[in-house]
This record gives C-alpha cells, sequence and structure tokens, in this order.
C-alpha cells in the first residue's frame, strides 16, 4: 500500500538566506523516504521588492525597475553559489524565470495593473523553489520541481484568483502523483496559480498557506504543516504583545475565528479546505523542529485563554445618502456589488439609520476606487490609518487594557468576540509642575 501523503509550507522567514535554507533541508531529512509535497515562499522581503518592480514598470520608469529585478537576480545568485558552487544547472533555470519577466518589463505599462502584477510577482516563488528542489537534490534528498502554475486553476480575477477546485483536483492528481511515485520529494511554490489561458495569477498577499492547503485538499493529505518562526499559535502575536502564551490545540472553527479576525499566522483561506476533509493542521516552528506545536483538527476544546487579533492600516468608511434619508436596503444591496466586484475584505460593518460603516484593508487603491463609485450616489468620507482589535474569549481585564491609549470608533459585542475599531490618541503628557 502507498504511504500517506503529507504537505509542507516553508515561508519566507524559513528560506530568507542559504543558511536558513540549510536548516529546511535538516528538517526534510527527518522525512526522507515519505511522500512529501513541500510548497515554498519567496525568500523573506521578495515579493515586496517585486511589488516595487510592478510599480516602477507602471510608472513608466523602466531602468528602475530592471535595476530592482536585478538586485533580486544578484541576491538569488549568491544564494544559489553558497549553497550549489559557482557551476550548476539550476543557473539556467533561474535565468529563464527572469528573463521571462525582463521581457514584461519591456513592454510599456499596461491598463491593467493586476494584471501585471500577476505576470512578475510569481518569479519570487519560482526562483526560491528552484534553488531549493536543486539544493536538496545535491544534498541527498532527491527532489521534483513541479510548477504550481500546471496544477493551481484560478479564475481572471488577478491578485486574488480564486480557485476553480475540481480541475485543480484533476490537474494535482495528473501532474504531482506520478513525481512521487518516482520517489523523492515534490517542491513547489505557494501563492500563484494559472488562468485556462495560461496567464499567472495570484491568490492574494501571503497565499502560500492557502496553496498548502489547496494541494492538502485535492491529494487527500494525512496531514498538513507549516513551519514558522513562532513555536506555534499563540495566544496573540509576539512582535505585538507580552506574555503570550501557546495554544496546543485548537479546533478548526477556532482557528477560523482568529484567522478571519486578522491573526497573521495562518492565512484566512486556509483552514476551510481542511476541515472539509478533516485533514489536521500542525503550525509548529523550524527552530525549534522537535517541539510540539499547534495542532488544528476538529477536536473539541473547552476552554480558550483570551486571544487577541490586531489588523493595523485600516480604514472605515462611513457612507450615507446625500440627502440625510436613511440608508435603505437596496442602498446596502448596491455597496455590496461595488465590495464584491472589487473583492475588498470586510473587517467590520455596522448599519445605523443614516450611515452604513464598513472597515477595510487599506493597502492598496481598492478602497479610494470603492469610494470613488459610491460618491456618485452617497456621501462617503473615509477615516484612515486605524486598527483593529479583536478580542476572542474576552475578559473585561484584556479588554481595558487593550482599550488604554486608544479611542474606539466602534465596537460590536458577541458572545465569544469583541471587534472594535480603534484610533491611537497622541500621548499627553502631563507636566511636571514642581
Ligand atoms: P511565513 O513565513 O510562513 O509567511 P508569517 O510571517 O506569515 O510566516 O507568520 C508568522 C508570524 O505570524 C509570526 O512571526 C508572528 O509574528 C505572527 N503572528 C501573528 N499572530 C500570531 C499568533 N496568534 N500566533 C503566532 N504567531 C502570530
Ligand atoms: N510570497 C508571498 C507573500 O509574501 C506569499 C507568501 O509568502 O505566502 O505574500
Ligand atoms: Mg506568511
Amino acid at each position: 500500500m502507498k504511504k500517506e501523503l503529507k504537505v509542507f509550507k516553508f515561508g519566507g522567514a524559513s528560506l530568507k538566506d542559504p543558511a536558513a535554507m540549510r536548516n529546511v533541508a535538516s528538517i526534510l531529512r527527518n522525512y526522507e523516504g515519505e511522500r512529501l509535497i513541500v510548497i515554498a515562499s519567496a525568500t523573506s522581503g521578495t515579493t515586496n521588492e517585486l511589488e516595487e518592480v510592478v510599480g516602477a514598470h507602471q510608472s513608466g520608469d523602466q531602468a528602475k525597475a530592471m535595476e530592482k529585478l536585478n538586485a533580486i537576480r544578484q541576491r538569488h545568485y549568491e544564494i544559489t553559489r553558497e549553497l550549489l558552487g559557482e557551476k550548476h544547472p539550476v543557473y539556467d533555470q533561474l535565468n529563464d524565470h527572469l528573463v521571462a519577466v525582463e521581457w514584461v518589463l519591456e513592454e510599456e505599462p499596461h491598463e491593467n495593473y493586476d494584471y501585471i502584477y500577476d505576470q512578475i510577482v510569481p518569479v519570487g516563488e519560482l526562483i526560491s523553489s528552484q534553488i531549493m528542489a536543486a539544493f536538496l537534490s545535491a544534498d541527498g534528498l532527491p527532489t521534483h520541481w513541479l510548477d504550481a502554475r500546471d496544477v493551481v486553476l484560478t479564475d481572471d480575477i488577478f491578485r486574488e484568483g480564486w480557485v476553480k477546485w475540481e480541475e485543480t483536483e484533476e490537474r494535482a492528481r495528473r501532474h504531482a502523483l506520478p513525481l512521487l511515485d518516482k520517489g523523492g520529494f515534490v517542491m513547489t511554490q505557494g501563492f500563484i496559480g494559472s488562468t485556462t489561458e495560461n496567464f499567472s495569477t495570484t491568490l492574494g498577499r501571503e497565499g502560500s498557506d492557502y496553496t498548502a492547503a489547496i494541494f492538502s485538499y485535492c491529494l487527500n493529505a494525512e496531514g498538513m504543516y507549516i513551519w514558522k518562526d513562532v513555536p506555534g499559535v499563540l495566544t496573540a502575536d509576539p512582535r505585538l504583545f507580552e506574555n503570550v502564551t501557546k495554544l496546543d490545540v485548537l479546533s478548526y472553527r477556532e482557528a477560523i475565528e482568529m484567522t478571519y479576525y486578522g491573526a497573521k499566522v495562518i492565512h484566512p483561506k486556509t483552514i476551510k479546505p481542511l476541515q472539509n476533509k478533516n485533514i489536521p493542521l500542525y503550525v509548529k516552528s523550524f527552530i525549534d523542529p522537535t517541539g510540539g506545536g499547534t495542532v488544528i483538527s476538529d477536536e473539541i476544546v473547552d476552554k480558550y485563554p483570551p486571544m487577541v487579533t490586531v489588523e493595523k492600516e485600516q480604514a472605515l468608511c462611513t457612507i450615507s445618502a446625500r440627502d440625510f434619508s436613511f440608508v435603505a436596503e437596496h442602498h446596502i444591496n448596491r455597496m455590496f456589488k461595488v465590495i464584491t466586484d472589487l473583492r475588498l475584505q470586510v473587517n467590520m460593518m455596522q448599519n445605523t439609520a443614516l450611515s452604513f460603516n464598513v472597515c477595510f484593508n487599506d493597502i492598496d487603491d481598492k478602497v479610494d476606487r470603492f469610494a470613488e463609485i459610491l460618491e456618485k450616489d452617497f456621501k462617503v468620507n473615509i477615516n484612515r490609518g486605524l486598527e483593529t482589535i479583536t478580542i476572542r474569549h474576552y475578559d473585561e481585564l484584556t479588554l481595558e487594557s487593550l482599550k488604554l491609549g486608544k479611542m474606539v470608533l466602534v465596537e460590536e459585542r458577541l458572545p465569544q468576540t469583541i471587534l472594535m475599531v480603534v484610533k491611537t490618541l497622541p500621548v499627553i503628557k502631563r507636566k511636571d509642575n514642581k
């Protein structure tokens, strides 16, 4: 009988330099001989730099775009040199991927920014996975490289591709299983897919976790493992809070709630496909791989401690009718049509008699586009630079401590959850009048 399949995902931090890649190889050595698909992200910071390449190209500054791409090229060549020496066939493969991007950059700026973005940014994942696959093979762990765009089929909404599940499942079986049957690991990319016309697409920032779930679902994995720079899922982001503790076990439902409210440790779309097939998700540390991590499964947990998530760069839009009339159902219907068309992520909404409040991630130009469309018929006020703070399983002490120094603009209380949209108050210091 065939051994069961595992899907691993390594993010940018775990692939950031040659030492990090060696560490990944040492983790994988413990799984030698297993049927394993490895999903790789771009090396740390590369996706952000590629976004700058896109920005430069679209603003017509071809020289700057080429220069930035070249810096990425040189950094990846340096990593390769340290891991594999001066001469190795992988340089040609890296060059092929990078030249394909140069061709895009030689064209004029394109009217569809999101389309061009998706023809450029996937190269980060393509080259990191190519280096990693070559290094593993050279290190005695034979690894087949698979182009994720041959598997993950999406619609053509660029930068936010939605997966066509049936076709993707069929393609995963057709492309990945024969490689696994040959023996050795399969290395592919997170975050990227393609349309039926073979244009590249991306699944949304931080989407590599989601790709791992797509492969896990399509190939009926026995377990999915994401290797992070934290010991597991914690009660809050350790970069923002002290005294956080690790959760050993989480139910799918709780994990969905946490990530929905913005817990950055797992991409929000990741859990549902796993839950649908009852595939456990192990969140483990690449720094301490023997640690127990967190297991996310269908196990019901009786009691959770308060868990906090913070989302920065939020914009609160307050929309009201120009004639001060009530905001009625047909108005909301119209707003939702725009939200859906722009694939905006709603983090909070609240309806009052005269206005509709909705809070979005303010990361690209979508909020402005939303306002621009609605301003024809409504008054739209945008309040930027805000945060949403969500507390699951809240207690009053946690709530009060989180409100310190903040002005709460909107608050919503549900039985298990409090959600606040807040503005950080300027610190007022009292003079020491001796
Ligand atoms: P990857 O390299 O896989 O993309 P990420 O950086 O996206 O990893 O996710 C790991 C980071 O998530 C951690 O470094 C941590 O700062 C952050 N994080 C946010 N919320 C949590 C949480 N509740 N538990 C653990 N980590 C969290
Ligand atoms: N490289 C992509 C990003 O930085 C996807 C990922 O890392 O998950 O958003
Ligand atoms: Mg991530």
